[in-house]
């Protein structure tokens, strides 16, 4: 298959596709090996997020967070990656945040998985087809810059006035519940307009 001959249709079509399974098998992957948030964490995430959502989320730490196998696609076709996860900090995957150590070294400051959390509870409403879906349909629309990505934009947001926040706490969960099905959330007509450089 060459993605060059693909329409934006079909290649956000494919992506959701492989990202979708990409996402299952990484929790399946990190799950076993992973661990609860720290407490030191969790206190410093308290009342930010729900002490369920606090409860059920993973942590995992990798020497390194490797490229999808489909990528392989894009390099033979001659084509540049949609994005290269491994230059992330950190990645979550449904429950699971996946850190990498080659970016991060040491403890995960609270910041990083304070971002990671807004992800957590996205994929907690969403689920990860509806997950992969969003983001992969913004992803190009936005000609693949990920900063532009609704489900993006909130957790940088978020994570930018938690830093400010200098221990005044706001339900960051209930801003990213609502966030989800607010006017901007999803845009279903987006893939007609696309237009291509
Ligand atoms: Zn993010």
């Amino acid at each position: 298959m060459d993605v060059r001959k693909l329409d934006m249709q079909q290649l956000v079509a494919f992506l959701v596709d492989n990202a979708a399974e990409w996402i299952s098998d990484q929790r399946e992957r990190h799950a076993p090996g992973s661990e609860p948030l720290p407490d030191t964490t969790r206190a410093a995430l308290k009342g930010y997020f729900e002490p369920a959502t606090l409860a059920r989320t993973r942590i995992r730490r990798v020497p390194v967070i490797e490229n999808p196998a489909f990528y392989e696609e894009f390099e033979n076709s001659g084509e540049s990656i949609p994005l290269d996860f491994r230059v992330w900090a950190a990645i979550t995957f449904d429950d699971v945040i996946v850190v990498n150590d080659a970016q991060v070294p040491g403890p995960p400051p609270h910041s990083v998985v304070f971002h990671e959390m807004v992800h957590v509870v996205q994929f907690g409403m969403l689920g990860v087809e509806e997950f992969a879906r969003r983001y992969i349909r913004r992803l190009a629309q936005s000609r693949f810059q990920y900063m532009a990505i609704p489900l993006e934009t909130i957790a940088f947001d978020l994570q930018d006035r938690f830093e400010n926040s200098r221990g005044r706490r706001f339900s960051a969960e209930g801003i990213v519940l609502a966030d989800l099905f607010g006017p901007e959330s999803d845009d279903d007509e987006g893939c007609g307009a696309l237009r291509l450089t």
